[in-house]
């Protein structure tokens, strides 16, 4: 068979690379280049896997389904073609990266394998219609048209439009019909409204965060950036698609911040610090535990006096600094959409055969990658379902 796969970012790749063991495969990119994107990723070191990759990483508007997409045999049978075509992993707390740490390594293995298995690579092609007439696809781009009998869309999403995925794929899948459940940006700091930010700018630390949505509580705990515009970071990210998602609901959303996540008794903890570093101001006591500038900062929030003493403070007042340090409100502005990693929402799953990816309303069309309703946490998730949906996509390809 004749197969264009539309897209050649990670899962595009990776279909066309699987698929071209039994058929013919034209890969068109809008870009001059293919795998813009994964050039970006793991701050250039490609975090690609996880060893953790199942169902609950990820987010759905059909998450009833992802159970059926994860399934142990998809997730091995990819990792064992990732290891077939030449990936070599570096494995830290569970993430994957290519031994070589480098994003580049990687573009340049796919090229590799492109040419060996004989995919033809069109770049400066962008898909601008698809039509189907009778069993027969007519793919028109910006300078040709091709025929064939499959199409996969791996357009991406409209995080990162530079990369080249600017949404245009969400055109193409309504033109067949497909419903996109609502686009909300995820991996994505905060911007938020308050007056100290300019004073914490900079500021990296150890911190939990307690999103509570309704009543429904989350939780992340790992390094926290303060910026002068609102908060990031992984901990950050990985709540940002629930937040945004809560937000266009009109949800009530409260996040808080513990910056003492060490202890579940910070009265204990302060009171046994005072008395063995007796006499010290309270800001001295914080020294070594809080950055300078966010000590600053939780000081000023909590209306106590830095330079008094523990042992001088009323029980309110010792209750109040306990609640700045460890249920720090923030203020939300918005999820920054242009700075999120990734898109939350697409293609629908149930318009779509979890078994193939093939479409349900029209015959031999499919879809993989970041284009569906799939988006998982930060640590390689979201590569890790590219190659898992362009793994399931090929091999039903092959069938
Ligand atoms: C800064 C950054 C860091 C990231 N880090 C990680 C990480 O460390 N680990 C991880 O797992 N995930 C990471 N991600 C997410 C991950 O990169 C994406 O989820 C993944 O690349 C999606 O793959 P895809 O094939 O679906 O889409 P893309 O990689 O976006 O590829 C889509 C391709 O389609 C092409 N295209 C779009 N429309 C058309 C058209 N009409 N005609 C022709 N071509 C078209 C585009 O040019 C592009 O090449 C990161 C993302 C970003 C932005």
């Amino acid at each position: 068979m004749k197969v264009v796969v539309i897209g050649g970012g990670a899962s595009g790749v990776i279909t066309a690379l699987k698929a071209s063991r039994n058929n013919e495969v034209i890969l068109l990119d809008g870009e001059d280049k293919i795998l813009k994107k994964i050039l970006l990723t793991g701050n250039g070191k490609c975090n690609f896997w996880n060893s953790d990759i199942n169902y609950s990483k990820y987010h759905s508007y059909n998450s009833d389904l992802l159970k059926d997409i994860f399934t142990s045999s998809n997730i091995d049978n990819t990792y064992k073609f990732l290891e077939n075509i030449g990936f070599y992993p570096v494995v830290k707390n569970g993430y994957y990266y290519p031994f070589s740490n480098q994003a580049f390594s990687v573009r340049e293995m796919f090229l590799t394998e492109l040419k060996n298995k004989k995919v033809k690579v069109i770049t400066n092609s962008k898909v601008l219609d698809v039509v189907k007439e009778k069993n027969i696809f007519k793919i028109i781009t910006n300078d040709q048209e091709y025929v064939c009998d499959k199409v996969v869309i791996s357009c991406g999403s409209k995080s990162y439009p530079k990369t080249g995925s600017d949404g245009s794929g969400y055109t193409l899948a309504k033109k067949f019909g497909h419903n996109i459940s609502r686009l909300s940006s995820a991996l994505a700091p905060i911007r938020m409204n308050e007056k100290y930010l300019k004073d914490w700018n900079g500021v990296r630390c150890s911190a939990s965060l307690n999103l509570n949505i309704d009543g429904e509580e989350y939780f992340e705990t790992g390094e926290l950036q303060l910026t002068d515009y609102g908060i990031s970071g992984i901990c950050v990210f990985n709540l940002s698609s629930i937040i945004e998602r809560a937000i266009l609901d009109k949800k009530d959303v409260k996040l808080s911040i513990n910056f003492l996540p060490f202890t579940d008794d910070p009265m204990s903890f302060i009171t046994e610090r005072y008395n063995s570093l007796i006499d010290l101001t309270l800001e001295e006591m914080f020294e070594s535990i809080f950055n300078y500038k966010l000590s600053h900062v939780l000081f000023k929030v909590s209306g106590i006096n830095k330079d008094s003493r523990w042992n001088k403070l009323s029980y309110e007042e010792r209750l109040r600094l306990i609640d700045t340090f460890t249920n720090f409100t923030v203020n939300i502005d918005e999820v920054i959409f242009d700075k999120g990693q990734v898109t939350s929402g697409g293609v629908l799953l149930s318009e779509i055969d979890i078994n193939t990816f093939e479409s349900k309303k029209v015959d031999g069309l499919y879809f993989t990658g970041e284009i569906l309703d799939v988006d998982g946490i930060c640590g390689g998730f979201n590569l890790g379902f590219a190659f898992i949906s362009g793994c399931i996509v090929g091999d039903s390809l092959n069938a």
